[in-house]
């Protein structure tokens, strides 16, 4: 055993943050996105007044018996197969025993030794280059109801609990990582990860304000000092209820544990795993109850709930119905099409409706970076301004297309496009009327030759510019030509302008 006897006070000063190491394991809940319970009938409607959906199964009455909700079991080895996980052909139900007053049965059923999903991983990365690509392990994950919710009137002696039941029995999956981050912001790479892959197969709608995402995060520093390695208490922190909230707690807890074992020292190896919430006003780590041992739950296997055998057929039938993944779909993206990592993370988060709705703007364009510029810009804009769904865009993405394809092969520049999109989703129609409402056509060339003489005679100072070597100043020119005639093509209307005054470039 490691002790800091051995390390002096002077010694743990001088340790530097390159001597120190952030072991950063996560345990994320995940609530199902099915209608109804994990083992009744009741809603999972969020929202409702309290304790309107409970029935004797969810309250645990006495004589009531549980029936396995058959989507959550489902969603489970969806989400299993999507982290890259072993998907257990037999699984089994244990109880978890512990009192609480937003557990009516006393206990919760959970899966203790034969979870649904066994070892797997997920491939995180950061487009800002905070951290190398890497592989975060998951452990498992495991079906099991949701508790109850309680509130406490806390303005003083004789206030009122509340509990509300309307959330007992819903199905949740905790996926529990190894402790393979080794940093805030790998943590908070695997959450935005984790989430983009659930709400991508439609597992979870993954609102962390609803509780459908709940995160809690294992916490210690490995110190290597005086030749030895040191390990710090690990902490568990609850209550992580933002990725912006569990980076900050994550890198808080980093200074307090480190600020700790400079001060203090003492023993640290085998000292008991200690149990911190966050509070994201205060911006600290605050100790809270010490953590039960897995004894102290007295696990039982669930003598009312049948074991769960799941086929080949039904987990091939499911990978089947999952497809591309979202991190494969993102590098197709990224390698077949040209589109940076931050476009193709952008387009994969809106999931896989706007990626079939790009993929088919681009081939029909045949221009990649114009497609996703557009797609990106001016349909997602239109989507989270009317809060409405791809399916409902006005135009379509052969239409979306035709405009683009037009734009691509210079009939129409990307400003006049936009008054021709504007038009096509007023008026219903197409690219082509939409064109000859707005009256737009090719300006010729002696009609171009008169606009640049008429623009050179009226900028000598621009002139002047150009002819120093600052070609770039002929963009000042394009908004006057534009006021002259709409139709001008910018890149045309500079070309001709260079030409004219002799200059490359
Ligand atoms: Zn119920």
């Amino acid at each position: 055993m490691n002790t800091n006897t051995q390390i002096s006070a002077a010694d743990r000063e001088a340790v530097t943050a390159a001597e120190v190491t952030t072991i950063i394991g996560l345990e994320v809940h995940v609530q199902l996105q099915t209608k109804s319970k994990l083992f009744c009938g009741c809603s999972t409607l969020f929202g409702q007044e309290p304790n309107t959906q409970t029935c004797p199964v969810c309250t645990g009455m006495p004589g009531s018996l549980p029936v396995l909700n058959k989507q959550a079991l489902k969603l489970s080895i969806k989400t299993g197969l999507a982290l890259n996980c072993e998907i257990a052909k037999h699984t089994k139900w244990d109880r978890k025993n512990y009192f609480y007053p937003d557990l009516p049965k006393g206990y919760q059923i959970s899966q203790l030794d034969q979870p649904i999903c066994g070892v797997g991983y997920l491939d995180i990365s950061d487009s800002d280059g905070a951290f190398e690509p890497k592989r975060v392990e998951i452990e498992r994950a495991h079906l099991e109801e949701d508790a109850g919710k309680s509130s406490h009137d806390e303005s003083g002696r004789g206030g009122k609990s509340k509990i509300d039941l309307n959330r007992t029995g819903t199905p949740l999956l905790e996926i529990v990582t190894r402790p393979d981050m080794r940093s805030a912001a790998e943590a908070k790479a695997f959450l935005q990860s984790l989430k983009m892959i659930l709400t991508y197969i439609e597992v979870s709608d993954c609102n962390m304000q609803e509780g459908s995402l709940r995160c809690d995060g294992n916490i210690n520093l490995h110190i290597n000092v005086g030749g030895q390695k040191i390990a710090t208490p690990i902490v568990e922190i609850k209550n992580m209820n933002s990725f912006r909230a569990a980076e900050r707690a994550l890198d808080y807890e980093v200074k307090r544990q480190l600020a700790e074992w400079k001060e203090t020292g003492g023993t640290i190896e085998g000292a008991p795993k200690r149990t911190f919430g966050w509070d994201d006003q205060a911006e600290v780590t605050i100790a809270q109850r010490e953590k039960e041992e897995a004894a102290d739950y007295r696990y039982f296997p669930d003598p009312d709930l049948i074991a769960v055998v799941t086929t080949d057929e039904q987990i091939d039938a499911i990978r089947e119905e999952i497809g591309t993944l979202p991190s494969r779909l993102r590098n197709d993206l990224v390698r077949e099409h040209q589109l940076s990592e931050y476009d193709a993370n952008v387009l994969v988060n809106q999931g896989r409706g706007v990626v079939d709705y790009f993929l088919s703007v681009a081939k029909t364009c045949d221009n990649s970076k114009l497609a996703i510029n557009w797609v990106n810009q001016e349909v997602l804009r239109h989507l989270n301004e009317t809060n409405s769904a791809i399916d409902q865009y006005p135009i379509g993405s052969d239409g979306m297309g035709d405009l683009l394809k037009r734009i691509t092969d210079g009939d129409l520049d990307q400003t006049r496009g936009k008054d021709v999109l504007s038009a096509m989703m007023e008026d219903s129609i197409d690219a082509a009327a939409a064109i000859e409402k707005l009256g737009i056509r090719q300006v010729d060339s002696s009609e171009l030759d008169s606009l640049c003489q008429q623009l050179l005679d009226a900028n000598p100072k621009v002139v002047a510019q150009v002819q120093e070597g600052k070609v770039k100043a002929l963009g000042a020119l394009v908004g006057q030509a534009r006021k002259i005639n709409p139709n001008v093509n910018p890149g045309t209307l500079q070309a001709n302008l260079r030409k004219m005054l002799g200059v490359d470039g």
